[in-house]
Formats: C-alpha cells, structure tokens, sequence
C-alpha cells in the first residue's frame, strides 16, 4: 500500500530508515507507539538536568548544585512514575539512579561546566536541507569568537568502538548543516560527550563535511519518497532488532 511521506524528517528518523524502512514505516506511516526503554528514559533524564545545570551562572554550576536538581527534576518530573514500570526491582531501580547520577557526574571528568557558555540549549532547529524539511533538537550550541558555532551531544550509552565513532557523528552532521543554512553562524566542530565514561570526541565541520551530509539528506528523502510511492519497506534484520519494539509484530520474527 501506498503511503503519503511526512512532511518533515529528523536526523534520528532519518537514521532509523537506513537502519531498517520497516521499522521507520511501523513509527512514522502507521503511527504505532514505540515507547522508550530504560536507557532512552535515563538519556532523558540526564539531558533534562544537564540543560537546568546549564541554564545556571556559570559560577552556580557545582556539583552539589547538579545533585540538588537531579533532586528537584526526578521529583518534579515523575521520574519514578515513568521509571518504575520498566525498572519494577528495588536494587535495579537504585541501579538506575545510580547510573544516572554517575553520567551526571561524569560531565565533570570531560569539561568543567563553570567554563561552558552557551548559546542554545536543547535547542529547536527548523529548516531545509537539499530541498528537504528538516526538523529536530540539539543538546546545545555555543559560538566561538570568530562566529563558528560548536554544536555539543550528551549520549548516555557505551563509548562505540573506534571504528565506529564516525558513524554516531552523522546525526550531528545533519544538524551542522542545517545549522549552516539558518542564520546561526557557520558550524565548526562537532562534540560527542560520552557522559558513563567520561570522555569526549570532537571533529571538525568542514565544507566537504557539509556537501557530502546534503547529498545524504537527499538520497535517505528519494529513497523514503520512493517507498512511500511504491509501498515497499524491506525490513532489515540486524542485531539491532534487539532494541526494536516491534520485533513482536516483524515477520522476520514472527513465524
Ligand atoms: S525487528 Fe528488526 S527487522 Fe523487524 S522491524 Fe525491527 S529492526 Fe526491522
């Protein structure tokens, strides 16, 4: 069956159509909830006290302030509510926040935040790339002297392997280019932050950077407006159906 194409897509659900169309169709066409997992629900978790720690004066930005507004956010959130379902054993449920607050902690192992100025913070972003409309969140942005914006990711997951850092810079690079094409500035660098390790990869944006993610852009919209045309969304078997909620109804699973 033929299907109409959103009318804007985000770097994320750009990926997940790469990853697998079926998946993307399950989500974006027939709309079937895919709710988020623990590590999804700690990630924002930990974003949403990172952007209130961020939003201090510098000199506030202290360690023990960051525990009293993990405090104030899990409280103020329902964190517990939202948590406790997908974590229902007492030890595992201390084990999250405990995890929590050590990706929180961590950021001061990569930066010290009293020395972070920034410009945006989670950050809506809203434009067109290669004729495609794009839409999505970033963590923060700040602008460096010269008018070169560094865009900055909190990932609360493992640190990949190095062969395959690259690859989790592609979202950032989507977004670097979008960046380009509103009046921000021009971007130059591009930073994960890997908070439960503690470390920190940067690359730079360069102009080659930016025509190759635009050509990416455009291939990912041709081929979804393509499958979208022709109603065929192959499903894609990789380890990642792990993580996929609709292993349950994938024919690659289900007999
Ligand atoms: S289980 Fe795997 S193959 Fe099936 S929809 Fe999910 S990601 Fe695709």
């Amino acid at each position: 069956m033929t299907a109409t194409p959103p009318p804007h897509l985000s770097p994320s659900s750009m990926g997940t159509f790469r990853q697998c169309p079926l998946k993307w169709k399950y989500n974006k066409i027939d709309k079937i909830p895919d709710p988020s997992g623990k590590e999804a629900l700690m990630g924002n978790f930990v974003h949403d006290v990172l952007e209130e720690l961020y939003g201090l004066p510098p000199e506030e930005r202290s360690q023990a302030q960051a525990q009293s507004l993990a405090r104030e956010v899990w409280d103020r959130g329902n964190w517990e509510r939202r948590v406790k379902p997908l974590v229902p054993d007492a030890e595992e449920y201390r084990m999250f926040r405990w995890k929590a607050w050590w990706c929180i902690e961590n950021l001061w192992k990569i930066e010290n935040p009293e020395d972070i100025e920034p410009d945006g913070l989670e950050f809506e972003l809203n434009g067109e790339v290669s004729g495609v409309r794009l839409k999505g969140f970033i963590d923060r942005f700040t602008m460096s002297e010269d008018g070169g914006v560094v865009i900055s990711d909190y990932k609360t997951g493992k640190v990949p392997r190095k062969e395959y850092v690259d690859d989790r810079f592609l979202q950032l690079r989507i977004y670097g280019t979008l960046v380009d094409t509103l009046s921000i500035g021009r971007t130059t660098s591009l930073e994960l932050l890997y908070l439960k390790d503690g470390v920190k990869f940067e690359v730079p944006f360069s102009e080659e950077v930016l025509i190759n993610t635009s050509v990416y852009v455009r291939d990912v919209k041709d081929d979804i407006d393509k499958a979208c045309a022709t109603g065929d969304f192959p499903a894609q078997k990789s380890v990642l159906c792990g993580w996929c909620s609709y292993k349950g109804i994938c024919p690659l699973w289900v007999n």
